[in-house]
């Protein structure tokens, strides 16, 4: 499916949104569908379109899901959204037609209530999967209804309008394809050469990630803009370094050493017990998890973040292992001084230097100072 420019012309037409959407009121439902806009870096405006396609029952994609090696987390991640309930995004803003997981029917019953969902909506369908696909010796490690889950995925990917690969196993093998990797475990957009795979990384992956870009597709009829990854540019764009709340101790040297010890307790930065937010690009610092506004995440409740959604960082860097530091200007003060996809040395050394001409490597400078005398922590 093509990117296009979405048309944010004020058409719209507060009659058009329905009362009752999920149980929520006209005006919850506006405020969450504002947010959604908001998630999706649109202006405020979008939500009301959202909110007009989200509650037009006509414009209810048919979502056929899969499962393939994983631990059912981005299942679970979603249960556990609250804004709206996963119940209500089934009955409200999509149709849920197979699901492994939530399914009530088992057997052969289910298998042809696949089909025939996937018959009755070719090419209109969604495809979401959670969970590498094992590829070796034919793919006999993982099988579903007695047949492997690379030809279920296959099979499904045929004649969908679009793919979702939920969680790191989908985007790039996740913790399955870690070495010495037994069961040849790949993520969905390498066993489906020339397809267009969204992916939304994370382990678990953040539901309203999953959530906003199913509402992008439902409301403009297009995938919101993707990155070098195939990662929704609106999610994966920034930094968590960028926006991380521990990010002013960074910059003034205090670092938590141990796990309980005096800074950790105080909160501090947590890069010397491995944190990866300085080389992992997400939004969780913003959207948080568990419940919008009332939720948390990891380096907020004291655990270095491990760059669960960066292949070739979480589960393959060592957890204590230190991170590259691809920024060093401290946020909002000046623009960025590399972007992604200047991530050599050479780039990030320019950078520093930049950095350091315009007097803005202040915590470059303290982070240097406090590598080379790492006895020299201020006390807590
Ligand atoms: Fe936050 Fe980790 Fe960066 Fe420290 S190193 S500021 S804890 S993201």
């Amino acid at each position: 499916m093509r990117e296009q420019r979405i048309d944010l012309a004020p058409d719209h037409d507060l009659s058009r949104v329905p009362d009752g959407v999920g149980g929520l009121s006209r005006r919850e439902f506006l405020r969450y569908c504002t947010g959604v806009a908001l998630t999706l870096g649109l202006a405020p405006v979008a939500g009301l379109r959202i909110a007009e396609a989200a509650g037009n029952p006509a414009r209810r994609p048919s979502v056929i899901w899969l499962h393939g090696q994983e631990c059912t987390g981005p299942t679970e991640t979603l249960l556990r959204a609250e804004h709206p309930r996963l119940e209500r995004l089934i009955l409200d803003m999509i149709s849920l037609d197979y699901h492994e997981t939530l399914a009530a029917a088992a057997g052969h019953q289910v298998e042809a209530a696949k089909h025939a969902a996937m018959e009755a909506n070719a090419g209109k369908y969604l495809l979401v999967v959670e969970g590498s696909v094992p590829t070796k010796d034919g793919g006999i490690y993982c099988k579903i209804a007695n047949k492997p889950v690379l030809q279920h995925v296959q099979e499904a990917a045929e004649h969908a309008a679009a793919i979702v690969a939920f969680g790191s196993c989908a985007a790039w093998g996740g913790v399955q394809s870690a070495g010495p990797n037994p069961t040849g475990a790949k993520g969905i957009k390498d066993i489906l050469p020339g397809k267009t795979v969204v992916n939304i990384p994370g382990c678990p992956p953040n539901p309203y990630n999953f959530l906003a870009t199913v509402l992008h597709y439902v409301t403009f009829g297009t995938l919101p803009a993707l990155d070098e990854g195939n990662r929704p540019k609106f999610a994966y764009g920034r930094l968590i370094h960028e926006n991380c709340e521990r990010r002013p101790h960074f910059d003034a040297g205090r670092f938590a050493l141990e796990f309980g010890d005096e800074g950790h307790r105080q909160g501090w930065c947590l890069y010397k017990l491995g944190c990866k937010g300085p080389m992992t690009y997400a939004n969780c610092p913003s959207i948080l998890f568990n419940d919008l506004g009332a939720g948390t995440w990891p380096i907020g409740i004291g655990h270095p973040c491990f760059g669960c959604v960066e292949q070739g960082v979480g589960f393959t860097r060592g957890v204590f292992q230190l991170s590259d530091v691809l920024t060093h200007a401290p946020p909002n003060a000046f623009p960025p001084i590399a972007d992604r996809q200047e991530h050599s040395s050479a780039t990030v050394g320019a950078a520093a230097l930049i950095g350091g001409a315009v007097g803005v490597a202040l915590g470059a400078a303290a982070m240097a100072a406090k590598k080379a005398k790492p006895d020299a922590e201020p006390s807590p």
